[in-house]
């Protein structure tokens, strides 16, 4: 028997919405019973692609997040309040059933990722199904993944130890999204954003010049990383791990060394910072 997950390559995705389109496609206007009714023209984002915007101009990074419905292994949606109109199939596949759901407005608030929408029209909540007709069908993937351009979208059979998803599934490049959540997602990311941490130095007695190549260090404990400045004399730390106190210090020969305290609990640009010539 095979058991679906899907991997999302947050830096591969570039917001086309191909997948939500695709999605859209497959299922407005068409049922797939016992999987799913149709899903209604518009409203509905089976996988929502979010798009995130973190840190202040000048530094600001754009990234896209698709999510879908997470698969979960521990699913808030699988609780007393879906009164068995919620189940998972041998494949982990979790299905809302639409016979037994009418009615059950409020399911949506049992799902921490808010990925079940509500169907005025036909009284009932739907989300994404992983195309499971399709999969029944033979497909080796959903419409979502088939339509990404970008390869962001990789989905497979995790028993089947020759699938790409298998191969990465066990390694430590994975992560979930909320975690907090302790849903045990069978959709799993690689680059969701991190905080970072930029700023610009400039040279004191040189201020027209780009001061380029100055050592830049962020320390925490005992745990220390180095970068130099680029030909702008721009510097970023990226991925550094969030809430967190650093100590950031700068040094070139001939200046004063610049000492500052950081905090990672928000992206954060410092902006321009000058260095003192010595003497
Ligand atoms: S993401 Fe939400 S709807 Fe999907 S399985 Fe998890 S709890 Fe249920
Ligand atoms: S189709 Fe692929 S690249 Fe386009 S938004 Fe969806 S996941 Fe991102």
């Amino acid at each position: 028997m095979a058991r679906y997950a899907m991997v999302i390559d947050v830096s591969r995705c570039n917001g086309c919405y191909n997948c939500f389109l695709a999605c859209r496609d497959e299922f407005a206007g068409n049922d797939y019973l016992p999987w799913s009714v149709a899903q209604p023209e518009s409203g509905h984002r089976w996988i929502d692609v979010r798009e995130v915007e973190r840190g202040i101009y000048p530094k600001v990074k754009v990234s896209y997040i698709p999510r879908p419905c997470m698969h979960c292994e521990e699913a808030g949606c699988i609780g007393p309040e879906a009164q068995g109109a919620v189940f998972r199939r041998p494949d982990g596949i979790v299905i809302i059933d639409p016979a037994k759901s009418k009615g059950l407005k409020t399911l949506s608030d049992s799902c921490p990722y808010g990925a079940i929408y509500w169907n005025e029209e036909k009284n009932l909540p739907q989300k994404c199904t992983f195309c499971a007709h399709l999969l029944d069908l033979g497909w080796k993937e959903p419409r979502c993944v088939e339509a990404c351009p970008t390869g962001a979208l990789i989905f497979g059979d995790l028993e089947d130890p020759e699938s790409g998803i298998s191969q990465r599934w066990p390694s430590g490049e994975l992560e979930d999204l909320h975690p907090e959540f302790g849903a045990r997602p069978l959709v799993r990311y690689v680059g969701l954003p991190k905080t970072f941490i930029a700023g610009e130095v400039v040279l004191g007695d040189r201020m027209e010049e780009c001061a380029q190549g100055i050592k830049v260090t962020v320390i925490s404990g005992s745990q220390e990383l180095s970068i130099e400045t680029d030909n702008f004399g721009d510097f970023e730390f990226e991925g550094l791990e969030g809430d967190k106190e650093y100590r950031l210090v700068i040094e070139q020969e001939g200046y004063a060394r610049r000492e500052l305290q950081v905090s990672t609990r928000a992206d954060l640009n410092l902006g321009e910072i000058p260095l003192k010539p010595l003497g």
